[in-house]
């Protein structure tokens, strides 16, 4: 095996990936003859915020990477301070509900500066990777999954008036707490794969999906015209791993998301969400929780193989088994 490739979101993905990373390393003591590790990213949560470019999924997942992220808050950078914050708060400018710490205000004036010099976001995520690990850059290659901007919003009904709000305005300040009636991918119709993410699906030798939000991670990746083609085509088997633990999202909303999609909240309403390859879905093979063994049967009557394995991510140890689960499930194809 030469290359995987995962689609990831922010949170979950980071912790999939590293821990897939992580069970490489393990397995593969060699460098020279590790796989390597592609991840597309969604992007469908950027957003313009006082003048710079600020993109969430590939941030959480560069920064658990290159090992500096918060992982006790679960987002941005360990050791932050908000002073810049601060002062934007008092002009008045920005979202004064979702913070920029001083060291992540570093990273989203940098990759605004390389986009304005005229860099792709592909080529701008990579000079951002470079730096870390003392210039060795990040143990995973990340490609955003358009250089398209595409931004999901969120349709809901406030005070009787319809409204259509940005994703983390739904998320973040609102907390998911008013019914999501539709998601929108604002600028998805005319937003493609990038080349790089073609090439990378078509040359993996395995494809993961990360236990990430179904909806408004994997799902807008999945949304990009093309990108369920090129899955389609895709020579590798496909192997997910449920995001959904006993009915609920382990952390965090994705319920409220899957709700108002018309999707059961469990490991199994997921795949079939997803559906199986043979049937023009994007999976081969889906991992569920111990908890959720009785659901493996109905996965398999969807035309997906699957198994109950534990899917819980607490710490490495635990991201790095699941890793070696999903690797394990591709092997058993
Ligand atoms: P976001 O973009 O930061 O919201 O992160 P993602 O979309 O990548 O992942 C969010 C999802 O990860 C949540 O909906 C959870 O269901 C899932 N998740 C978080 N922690 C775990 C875990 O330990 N195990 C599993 N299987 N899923 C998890
Ligand atoms: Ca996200």
């Amino acid at each position: 095996m030469q290359s995987i490739v995962v689609l990831a979101g922010g949170v979950g993905g980071a912790k999939f990936v590293g821990g897939l990373v992580g069970e490489l390393a393990r397995r593969h003591p060699d460098a020279s003859d590790r796989p390597a590790v592609k991840v597309i990213v969604n992007t469908g949560d950027d957003m313009w915020l006082t003048g710079l470019r600020v993109c969430p999924d590939l941030d959480s997942i560069m920064y658990a990477l290159a090992g500096v992220n918060d992982a006790e808050r679960g987002w941005g950078r360990a050791g932050e301070s908000s002073r810049v914050s601060g002062e934007l708060a008092a002009y008045g400018v920005g979202w004064p509900w979702f913070t920029l710490g001083d060291l992540d205000l570093g990273t989203h004036i940098a990759r605004t500066a390389l986009l304005r010099d005229g860099l792709t976001l592909t080529e701008a995520t990579a000079r951002l990777g470079a730096r870390w690990h003392a210039g060795a850059g990040l143990p995973a290659t990340l490609l955003p999954m358009s250089d398209d901007p595409v931004e999901t919003h969120v349709r809901v009904t406030i005070d009787g008036d319809d409204a259509l709000l940005h994703f983390e305005e739904w998320w973040v300040r609102l907390r998911a707490g008013i019914p999501a009636r539709e998601f929108v991918q604002v600028g998805v119709e005319s937003a493609r794969p990038t080349p790089e993410v073609l090439a990378a699906v078509a040359a993996a030798d395995l494809v993961l999906l990360a236990p990430s939000n179904p909806v408004v991670s994997i799902g807008t990746i999945l949304g990009v015209p093309g990108m369920r083609e090129a899955l389609a085509a895709a020579p590798a088997p496909i192997v997910g791993v449920s995001p959904i633990i006993a009915g609920a999202a382990v952390r965090g909303m994705a319920d409220s998301c899957l709700a108002a999609i018309g999707v059961e909240t469990s490991a199994l309403g997921v795949a079939g969400h997803y559906g199986a390859r043979s049937t023009g879905g994007v999976l081969d093979a889906w991992l569920v929780a111990e908890e959720d063994a009785a659901a493996v049967p109905q996965v398999h009557a969807l035309g997906i193989r699957s198994a109950a394995v534990p899917l819980w991510m607490r710490d490495a140890a635990t991201s790095t088994a699941l890793a070696g689960a999903a690797l394990d499930a591709a092997g058993r194809q």
